[in-house]
């Protein structure tokens, strides 16, 4: 369906938990308050909220968390989503570190692809940025993902005076393996905001400068508004997702829900509608049909409330307060 602004909205992140096995603290700082497990959505919501948002032309889903690996049966769910009719791609976001247990059972279940996130190669500063020492698991998860054939993206948010070099090593991931590396501008949400984010538009004059100048790449990688390049020789592409440098709101192609259900017009701003009280309103006085048009109703006013663009360079103006792992990214 057609927002306002005449954008096809045909992708929703879906939150599944607001749990994670790490901490990287522009995310998750320690000391957040978990949700209480009976206010989060069941993978039954979940599917029927898939249901409804199919049947307005969303056919692009996306698991994310917190960590969605911590949640039990997350492969159970991707089986669950794939299954319902319009929903094309069931893709999902991990930090990789249970990646190795879950990835031939994700690939059985129909995962189309996962993005894993990694910001540094080496094993301080992964543990200063994550907060745990847990690097070579997320390494062994991308190579059995691999080895399974899932289509692997990795992304990388580059902080200033932390791992701002970062890009040199990770783009050489994408030489020999067949993956996409994508640097994402770090956005002013969360924690984030207050951390400077580092100009893609850098990143890719350092590596023309290493690898000369580098074609934009109109092969279609993925859902999002990532633009890519190929860097000769090598087998996968480099990404770039420029929220604050390259403003991208035109091409914006998607809603959210969080763990506990409230779906999410735009991630600046704070306004959600809550979807779980619709839903848990089944096997009480409503009807089903009644419930599944209330649902469709919800997703309906979250596209047509999408605001024209986000306002990450006014940071006054940005009136989500939550922290991106309540969010989903
Ligand atoms: N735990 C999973 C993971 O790390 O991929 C899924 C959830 S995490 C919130 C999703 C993505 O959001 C990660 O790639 C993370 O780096 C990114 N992220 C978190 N906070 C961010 C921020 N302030 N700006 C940009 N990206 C952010
Ligand atoms: Fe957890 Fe992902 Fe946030 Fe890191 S980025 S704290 S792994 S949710």
């Amino acid at each position: 369906m057609r927002d306002l602004y005449k954008r096809e909205i045909d992708y929703m992140r879906i939150s599944i938990t607001d749990r994670c096995n790490l901490r990287c603290g522009y995310c998750m700082p320690c000391g957040v308050e978990w949700i209480p497990m009976e206010q989060i959505l069941t993978y039954e919501e979940i599917a029927a909220v898939c249901k409804e948002a199919a049947k307005l032309g969303i056919c692009k889903i996306k698991i994310t968390g917190g960590e969605p690996l911590v949640r039990k049966g997350c492969p159970a769910l991707v089986r669950m989503i794939k299954s319902v009719p319009g929903i094309d791609q069931v893709t999902l976001t991990t930090n990789g570190v249970v990646l190795r247990e879950f990835a031939e059972e994700l690939k059985e279940a129909g995962v189309d692809g996962i993005n894993v996130s990694l910001d540094t190669l080496d094993k301080i500063k992964f543990e200063k940025i994550t907060g745990f020492d847990r690097l070579q698991d997320v390494l062994d998860g991308i190579e059995k993902a691999l080895a399974a054939g899932i289509r692997v993206k990795i992304n990388t948010v580059l902080m200033p005076g932390i791992n701002e070099t970062a890009w040199k090593d990770m783009v050489l991931l994408a030489e020999k393996k067949p993956l996409d590396i994508r640097f994402i501008e770090m956005m002013p949400i969360g924690s984030g905001n207050g951390i400077a984010s580092v100009s893609n538009r850098d990143v890719l004059r350092e590596l023309e400068n290493i690898y000369g100048e580098l074609e934009i790449d109109n092969e279609v990688h993925g859902n999002g508004p990532a633009v890519y390049h190929r860097i000769p020789g090598f087998t996968g592409g480099v990404g770039f997702i420029s929220a604050i440098h390259g403003k991208f709101c035109a091409g914006c192609n998607r809603i959210r829900m969080t763990a506990k259900g409230e779906i999410k017009p735009c991630l600046c701003y704070g306004e959600s509608i809550s979807i779980r009280d619709v839903l848990r309103q089944q096997g009480e006085q409503s009807a089903d049909e009644d419930i599944t048009e209330k649902i469709r109703k919800i997703l309906e006013e979250a596209v047509l409330r999408k605001p024209k663009a986000h306002c990450f360079e006014e940071r006054r103006e940005i009136t989500e307060m939550k922290k991106m792992a309540q969010i989903g990214g």
